[in-house]
């Protein structure tokens, strides 16, 4: 069965969860993207301002609903959108901002929804690192117009396969985005107006969320947990010069989908680690505005300086709810080894 039982119970458990009206199950997080963006008017002509620091398919997104990403660069200390610098790069073309929740905490809205308001914006939120985080007390999700989710298995909310949904508290956009994630079908009268795609959410998906749905805030404190011990047993390491930890924002509560710290001498600490066994990733080491696919766009090397020079800086510890004590306590031991011989 499409879009039967487990899809409308996890739409309507989902925006509960958000205390919002609406939920729209799609695909995937990328399409939850593109289709918010559509569903939001956005189109060919339009700029949409957000971040280079993300992952590819929040600007993979913007290029997808046939409008132009517009990167500002993000904060030294938190790595997220520098809100300060989103004034500037408003144009008559701009109708879009595109805060990034990344790592698995929000970026600073009140600017934000004070700039959409002055110059008649939408704001759309890219939820896929941020499902539970909170900022001032207030859900990710429901900070802006509408909300965009990826429900990809590492997510801090995974289905067992692809999977996405956008949130919003606006029945228009609902109605928008019901018609867009199905061929552009108004499903009362099987007609196309306006061209949309094939988004659906998958029933085993959504069944599989539903029952995870219950389970996010457990999660979420397993995370924490993890955080928790990793500033405890690496704050010797800090100080000028040293491992950087990740700083939390005033008014955030953080969910950690990952745990960024940062070094100068991050690829020796990388490479090193390897012989005892502990493998890191990077989120990202290569800025979106620096890819061939996006060079069109025309962002100099140096253009963005803080985004370029975090993505050779930093890496992730391993974070997951269920990573046991004594096995993180080898990873924080190594971390020690290998920066106490550095
Ligand atoms: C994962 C992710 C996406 C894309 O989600 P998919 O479900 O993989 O398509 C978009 N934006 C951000 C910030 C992400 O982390």
């Amino acid at each position: 069965m499409v879009l039967g039982p487990s899809v409308d119970g996890f739409e309507k458990e989902f925006a509960d969860y958000h205390g919002l009206r609406h939920c729209v199950g799609v695909d995937n997080g990328t399409n939850a993207v593109k289709l918010g963006l559509q569903a939001l008017g956005v189109g060919p002509g339009d700029e949409v301002i957000t971040v280079s620091n993300t992952a590819a398919p929040t600007v993979v997104a913007i290029d997808g609903a046939g409008a132009t990403p517009v990167f500002v660069d993000v904060r030294a200390d938190d790595y997220l959108m520098d809100t300060d610098q989103v004034a500037e790069a408003i144009t008559p073309r701009t109708k879009a901002l595109l805060p990034v929740h990344l790592y698995g905490q929000c970026v600073d809205m009140g600017p934000l929804r004070a700039l959409a308001a002055e110059h008649g914006l939408v704001v759309l939120e890219d939820c896929a690192q941020a499902h539970g985080a909170r900022h001032h007390g207030e859900l990710a999700g429901t900070l802006g117009d509408a909300a965009a989710f990826s429900f990809y298995p590492t997510k801090v909310l995974g289905a067992y396969g692809d999977g996405g949904a956008v949130v919003t508290d606006d029945a228009d956009v609902d109605r928008a985005l019901r018609s867009l994630r199905y061929y552009g079908m108004e499903d009362v009268y099987y007609v196309v107006r306006t061209p949309g795609h094939n988004s659906r959410l998958d029933e085993v998906q959504a069944e599989i969320l539903r029952r995870k749905l219950t389970r996010l805030d457990r999660y979420i404190e397993g995370r924490r947990a993890v955080a928790r011990r990793y500033a405890e047993g690496l704050a010797d390491l800090t100080g000028p010069g040293g491992l950087v930890l990740p700083s939390v924002r005033e008014g955030n509560d953080h969910v950690y989908y990952v745990y960024v710290v940062r070094h100068p001498r991050r690829d020796e600490i990388i490479e090193a680690l390897k012989s005892y066994g502990v493998f890191l990733n990077i989120s990202y080491p290569w800025p979106v505005h620096t890819m061939t696919g996006f060079a069109h766009l025309g962002y100099a090397k140096g253009s963005l300086p803080v985004t370029e020079r975090l993505a050779d800086e930093i890496f992730s510890l391993p974070m997951y709810p269920a990573l046991a004590p004594d096995v993180q306590d080898k990873v924080i031991a190594a971390v020690h080894e290998v920066l106490g011989a550095a």
